[in-house]
């Protein structure tokens, strides 16, 4: 099977080299299953050429150990795929922008493939290669089961109208993937090691934050994890989802974000086992519709971190409620250190900080009650992507900064009936949440070490 041309697109319209095809490896961190590296396989055997996967290590503003750690000991397990199947694999320190145009200029290559993704950060540095270069640039959409520019050519208003979308063309894009196989030219060179001690310590990166014990790295890690939630929780995931006391979301989140595991591989399987209804359906509402939504909002808004995103309904909302006065205000090191009124709040930071993974449920209510508890929406948002992109192990994805501004900023919602400070946007509260769950026992599960 090859790789479908509407999943790929030129990033410039500079012409073919002669050398290697290099696969700039970013997102979609995994050998199996990535459109992106079976596309430059594909296009290297065309051209009689072998292949190289490059990964830039880069340095963030929140990075920290945990998640190098998880992302490294992974790329490690990657590299050694990579070799096993005749494919070069370099390690580059340093930002994509600045090392891959280094890596064009010493190995000549015949083109370059990147794999997408909608952030910002991220677009800005591969159109900068893409300009900087004499070599044809293209971009493979490896991450989404319908590639992010089909699925829309727009910003979609809400997931009502992105899902007859997705959905019409489900039948074409959800597929099986083809299995990796090695490019009939093999790289001759000698590939980099991964070195994760080295790499942590040559990137200088915050130690502070520590790595986690009950989601083990890796594309065999990601998928015996996948098998697991097959087995013990789909069948159930309608009904437990939102109980954030009970283990029943797939916690596969890490391996998505870090791209250990392809969201088609496993929307793939999960949609051909026969489980209970619901909870297919709903399983694949949220990793198909809701993930793309979130994908398709960081692509056509570039606003995603800040307010400006946020729907005109709610900025005019924010505006008349401005000046309502809170009742409780808590600084950044406050929030941080899970030090608020509320117990239930504080077991959901301290789920966050230390298992470096809330449950879906109480993001919701934890974001709402920043909004509550902070002098306005600017620093609400400031303040939630930071601790989220900081401690959480799938944190610095669409899904993250989608999911704040629906939170905070009424994002893919409607209008709902007025409140002080939330004006219109939806609104949760204790009592609310303690209808719905037993949240003694969360609080209880949360206070006390190797949570879950
Ligand atoms: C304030 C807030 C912050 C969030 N931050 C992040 C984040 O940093 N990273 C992140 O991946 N998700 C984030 N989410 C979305 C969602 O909560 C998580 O994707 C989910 O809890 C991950 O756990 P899971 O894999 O066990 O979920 P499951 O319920 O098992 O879902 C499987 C997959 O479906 C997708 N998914 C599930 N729920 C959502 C959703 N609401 N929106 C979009 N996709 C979804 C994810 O890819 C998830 O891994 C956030 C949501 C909110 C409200």
């Amino acid at each position: 099977m090859s790789v479908d041309a509407r999943r790929t697109r030129l990033l410039n319209n500079k012409s073919l080299g002669s050398g290697p095809v290099i696969y700039w490896i970013s997102r979609d961190q995994r050998a199996h299953d990535n459109w992106a590296l079976l596309y430059a396989i594909e296009k290297a055997n065309e051209i009689n050429q072998s292949v190289v996967v490059a990964f830039c290590l880069e340095k963030y503003p929140t990075s920290n150990l945990r998640q190098y750690d998880f992302m490294l000991r992974s790329l490690e397990e990657t590299a050694d795929t990579l070799k096993h199947n005749s494919i070069g694999f370099r390690l580059l320190i340093g930002d994509g922008d600045k090392q891959i145009p280094k890596l064009v200029s010493e190995l000549k290559p015949s083109l370059i493939i990147v794999d997408f993704s909608p952030l910002k950060n991220a677009r800005t540095k591969r159109q900068k290669v893409a300009d900087n270069i004499d070599t044809q640039m293209t971009e493979v959409d490896a991450h989404n089961v319908v590639p992010a520019w089909i699925a829309s050519d727009k910003q979609e208003f809400a997931a009502y109208t992105i899902r007859p979308k997705i959905t019409n063309l489900l039948q074409e894009y959800l597929t099986d993937l083809p299995d990796l196989k090695a490019p009939s030219v093999e790289w001759s060179e000698k590939n980099d090691e991964v070195n994760v001690v080295e790499a942590i310590k040559e990137l200088g990166i915050d130690e502070s934050v520590k790595p986690v014990d009950w989601c083990k790295p890796g594309e065999a890690e990601a998928k015996a994890s996948m098998q697991k939630f097959f087995q013990e929780k789909y069948d159930d995931y309608a009904e437990k989802r939102n109980d954030p006391t009970l283990d029943g979301l797939s916690n596969l989140s890490p391996y998505i974000h870090f791209g250990q595991l392809g969201p088609q591989r496993l929307a793939y399987d999960s949609s051909k086992l026969s489980v209970n209804e619901d909870s297919k359906k709903s399983f694949l509402e949220e990793l198909i519709i809701r993930r793309e939504l979130s994908e398709n909002f960081c692509l056509y808004n570039p606003d995603y971190k800040t307010t400006k995103a946020f729907p005109d309904w709610a900025k005019i909302s924010h505006e008349e409620h401005k000046n309502d006065k809170r009742e409780y205000l808590y600084s950044l090191g406050e929030l941080e250190q899970a030090k608020t009124h509320d117990d239930l709040w504080n077991a959901a930071q301290k789920q966050m900080t230390e298992r470096g993974k809330m449950h879906g449920y109480m993001r919701m209510y934890w974001a709402k009650k920043i909004l509550e508890w902070t002098p306005d929406i600017d620093k609400a948002m400031e303040y939630a992507i930071y601790l989220n992109d900081k401690y959480e192990l799938d944190g610095r994805d669409p899904n993250g900064y989608t999911g704040i501004a629906w939170s905070i900023g009424g994002l893919h919602d409607r209008p709902w009936f007025e409140r002080p400070i939330f004006g219109k946007i939806r609104y949760m509260n204790y009592n609310g949440a303690k209808n719905k769950f037993n949240i003694q026992k969360y609080i209880n599960q949360n206070n006390q070490q190797n949570l879950l």
